[in-house]
């Protein structure tokens, strides 16, 4: 903190880590930052988490990418084994025309020989503009669907139950709404270290008399202002919530008039709830009867209530079942377009719900049109001038696997570390050291630029102009605070020059012209201009050229055929991999307050590495005394994928034979054990529950 004297300027702009979406004011001296204030934005009126207020120095790291690099001729073997200070062994410098021809030369090359495919991952933590280029160039570069981003690890199977159910990907209500709420769900997420600002409305909803009902395998840190806290049994969540709604149905606590004017499928939906007596889901989800039936009641006879839910419910093979049953909840006690009501998936990065809006995803174009739509691609193929395929693209993780086939030979990754972040990623780390043509871009010397053949250094956030889309639906504008470190260039520019060198006619000179073009296909841009956005902040829908945005949508009906929403009943599904004797216990994989994601970023933050410098897992005391392991000392971690050594810490809030384990440190990578099973309508890999061995592990 400081005054105005410690700094010469200021910008203001977003925080580059969650979905929360916070405003803030960089405060600048000889063009470093020296610290971070918030900003009253929409989502945060003004307030920061440690991440946000602390965590922005990695942009003045030593390890920041300055000048584009090749892969030598005579570089050892692909792999993990470049170090971020001594990496002239693997790569040289080049210039950016050397660079981006040998780039995109290299995916050209691939493309034109018949039946290779060439996939792209783009990313979340780039802006809107950056995310609609990127799908587009993989479309109309390549001729194919096979681009995605970390939404696949993330939300997918959120997204496909909305859009199953609801009609739309978005939430139906901003999180802020909680305030006119009299009941919350909070299940799978922790948001006080995952979503921090948006944890401290949450907190306030409970001191002013709002009940807040936490469900989460783990007592997570809500728990303390919680009415209820079901710690359920991990991957038990479909026979939870569908025994809560078997009471509803039971005791007529429905709302019968919300139902028959919004919604279809209601009979079915009741039929099904017969086989879910608590009684008989208590044991299946460790959760007493008598609860189950308070916690039905509690939600469904309240005026006014909302559901929140992160990757607990999502990062399962049921993932998408999980939230079909939230929606369902949701609609029949009629907790939905009105205010204090709303189905809220709480977003993870900071631009993941305006990437998947910009069609970075295989199965939909911008605005989530289906590719295999003849009518919408007849829309782009007037947009854009070229043909692409009908056939949704290959995901995140049936791209390592068609890698592994031999179906995909060169990839084009922004922005994403799959090294670290795919499941099973020894198996991931092998496919992108098969690749014949790797091009990253990135700002650092990401565990998966180590396998690149071109990296491409791409500016920060803090950098950049763009604009990106929050958890609430808030488009908001980020501004550059500070000049790019060498040659580094923004990622817009460079996936402009490789798209001319790829052959196509792109011209775009500025962020905002992609805006307008994006407008062409996107309804929900309508009366949304980047002249608005440079002064205000407006969440789609936004009704007119001064509608600051609808906060709450759909209280007049859903944008499914009929206008109404649906139950889809769903039934229990087993984890993919249950414990058994040689893996008696579970492994759950998270993130911690101080580390983002793979740790890029916030590893290379002095404040937040400062506070967690260490991987580390957590288990509860009883389960530490069965192993024979003191608090702080080392246990070995194993499952069929892999094994690890990682420092463990005593935690009450993990259920006895749980494992919880952060997947920031790659000293400790937290994926080499978990397991690629996906949910076969999200593609959703199961990070929430692999079957795991835990020994004390003999120190050397
Ligand atoms: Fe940034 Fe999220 Fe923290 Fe807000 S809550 S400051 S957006 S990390």
């Amino acid at each position: 903190q400081g005054d105005s004297a410690d700094y010469d300027r200021e910008v203001k702009s977003v925080c580059p880590y969650c979905g929360v979406g916070c405003q803030l004011s960089f405060k600048i001296k000889d063009d470093k930052v020296k610290y971070v204030d918030g900003v009253d934005g929409p989502a945060n009126e003004g307030r920061l988490c440690v991440k946000g207020r602390f965590g922005f120095d990695y942009i003045h790291h030593p390890h920041r990418l300055t000048k584009p690099l090749i892969r030598r001729d005579d570089a050892p073997a692909k792999g993990l084994n470049v170090d971020p200070e001594n990496w002239q062994a693997h790569f040289r410098e080049a210039t950016w025309d050397e660079a981006l021809d040998r780039a995109a030369g290299g995916l050209a090359r691939l493309r034109d020989d018949a039946g290779t495919r060439v996939a792209g991952f783009g990313s979340a933590k780039c802006s809107n503009e950056e995310a609609y280029l990127f799908q587009k160039l993989i479309r109309q570069g390549f001729g194919h669907n096979n681009v995605d981003h970390c939404t696949r690890l993330c939300h997918a199977s959120s997204v496909s139950a909305l859009m199953e159910n609801v009609g739309s990907a978005a939430v139906t209500a901003t999180f802020n709404e909680i305030e006119n709420a009299d009941v919350a769900i909070v299940i799978g997420a922790n948001p006080i270290e995952n979503h921090p600002v948006a944890a401290t409305f949450f907190k306030q909803f409970t001191k002013r008399g709002g009940k807040l009902i936490v469900m989460d395998p783990r007592g997570v840190g809500l728990r303390r202002f919680a009415s209820h806290m079901l710690q359920f049994k991990p991957g038990a969540d479909v026979a939870m919530l569908n025994a809560i709604m078997h009471v509803i149905v039971e005791e007529n606590l429905y709302d019968d008039q919300y139902i028959a004017g919004f919604t279809e499928n209601f009979d079915a939906m009741k039929d099904h709830l017969k086989a879910f007596p608590p009684e008989k889901m208590a044991e299946v989800c460790g959760i007493p009867a008598d609860t189950l039936r308070d916690v039905a009641r509690t939600f469904a006879t309240a005026r006014a209530g909302m559901i929140f839910w992160g990757m607990g419910v999502s990062q399962h093979i049921h993932g998408t079942d999980n939230s079909r049953c939230l929606i369902s909840l949701a609609l029949m006690c009629g907790h939905v377009g009105r205010p204090g009501t709303g189905l809220h998936p709480l977003r993870g990065q900071n631009n993941v719900q305006g990437a998947s809006d910009a069609g970075l995803i295989p199965m939909f174009l911008p605005d989530y049109a289906p590719v295999g739509d003849d009518g919408v691609r007849s829309l782009f193929r007037d947009l854009w001038g070229t043909e692409f395929s009908p056939d949704k693209g290959l995901t995140v993780v049936e791209i390592m696997d068609a890698i592994h086939a031999g179906d995909i030979r060169g990839m084009y990754i922004l922005g994403e570390n799959p090294a670290m972040s795919d499941p099973d990623v020894e198996h991931a780390r092998d496919a992108l050291a098969k690749l014949e043509h790797l091009v990253v871009q990135d700002i650092f010397l990401t565990e998966t630029a180590n396998y690149a053949d071109v990296i491409l250094p791409a500016t920060a956030w803090p950098e950049k102009t763009g604009t990106v889309t929050n958890t609430n639906r808030q488009v908001q504008m980020g501004r550059p605070a500070v000049p790019p470190p060498g040659d580094a260039r923004e990622d817009w520019w460079i996936e402009v020059e490789l798209a001319k060198r790829l052959g196509l006619p792109w011209t775009y000179t500025h962020p905002s012209e992609v805006f307008a073009e994006m407008k062409h296909s996107m309804k929900s841009f309508d009366n949304i201009t980047w002249d608005r956005l440079e002064a205000e902040a407006v969440t789609y829908p936004s009704l007119s050229p001064e509608d600051p945005g609808q906060p709450i949508v759909f209280g007049d009906g859903f944008p499914r055929a009929g206008g109404r929403a649906r139950f889809t009943p769903a039934n229990v599904v087993p984890p993919d991999e249950l414990p058994d004797p040689e893996y008696p216990m579970v492994l759950i994989t998270g993130r911690q307050l101080e580390h983002w994601h793979t740790g890029s970023m916030t590893r290379r933050a002095t404040v937040l590495d400062a506070v967690e410098p260490e991987a580390n897992c957590s288990m509860h005391p009883s389960t530490l005394r069965r192993l024979g392991i003191e608090a702080g000392g080392m246990v070995r971690l194993t499952t069929r994928r892999g094994t690890l050594v990682v420092m463990v810490r005593e935690d009450r809030a993990v259920a006895p034979d749980n494992v919880f384990l952060p997947f920031a440190y790659v000293e400790a990578a937290a994926n080499i054990l978990t397991n690629p099973s996906l949910d076969p309508y999200g593609k959703i890999p199961e990070f929430k529950f692999s079957a795991v061995r835990a020994e004390k592990a003999v120190e050397a």
